[in-house]
This record gives structure tokens, sequence and C-alpha cells, in this order.
């Protein structure tokens, strides 16, 4: 039986710390890791469309992780991408809807 299912069976046999690594790489990979994507480099996971926005700062106030900071106008700068969990707060508060997500 252990012969039919070899890889099952390799799988199996890989202690739990192995198993536990796997399972985070796999994740990892596939930017699922405590819900938050790679936006390195120059990916940006909002666009904001700045003609739309009035400086209302509602997005700044309730984003839960202060992915924003505000430019001298008041207006939000994505300042830290890499805290973003596209938890849609900003955009579906946005009164103007000047924020769209760029994985939705
Ligand atoms: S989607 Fe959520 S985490 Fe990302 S910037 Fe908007 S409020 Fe913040
Ligand atoms: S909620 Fe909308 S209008 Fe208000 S500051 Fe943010 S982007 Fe601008």
């Amino acid at each position: 039986m252990t012969e039919t299912k070899t890889g099952e069976a390799e799988v199996n046999d890989k202690p739990a710390e192995e198993k536990q690594e796997a399972k985070e790489k796999v994740k990892e990979e596939s930017g699922q890791k405590s819900g938050k994507k790679d936006y390195t480099g120059s990916k940006n996971p909002l666009t904001i469309f700045y003609h739309w926005c009035k400086a209302c700062n509602i997005c700044i106030a309730l984003c839960p992780h202060d992915v924003f900071i505000p430019d001298r106008d008041g207006k939000p700068i994505v300042e830290y991408p890499e805290k973003c969990t596209q938890c849609a707060i900003c955009w579906l508060h946005c009164p103007d809807l000047a924020i769209v997500s760029n994985e939705k």
C-alpha cells in the first residue's frame, strides 16, 4: 500500500516542523501569508484619482494598517504599500470613489 502511494507516504513521514515550513513556503509564494501581498518594487496596491479626491482624510483615518500619509494638501499618499491587505475599507468609504484597488 505504501508502494502505490509513495509521494503521500514521503510527505507524511516528514517531521511536523518540516511540514509547517513547507506550508509557509507555499503560502509565501502565493502571497497569502498574513493576507499580505508583495508590493515591493513598482507594484502599488491602489490607484488614487487625485482630481476626484477632496482631501477629506477619511481613507487615511480609517486604514487599519496606516498605509497612507497625507501630502501637503491633505490627499493620501500610499507610503507603506507593503502593509496593505486589500481590506477594502478605504475605497468603500471614499465619498468621491477616488480609490480603486489594483488587485480586484
Ligand atoms: S485596502 Fe485596507 S489596508 Fe489597504 S490601504 Fe485601503 S484601508 Fe488600508
Ligand atoms: S477618502 Fe477619498 S476623497 Fe477622502 S481623502 Fe481619501 S481619496 Fe480623498
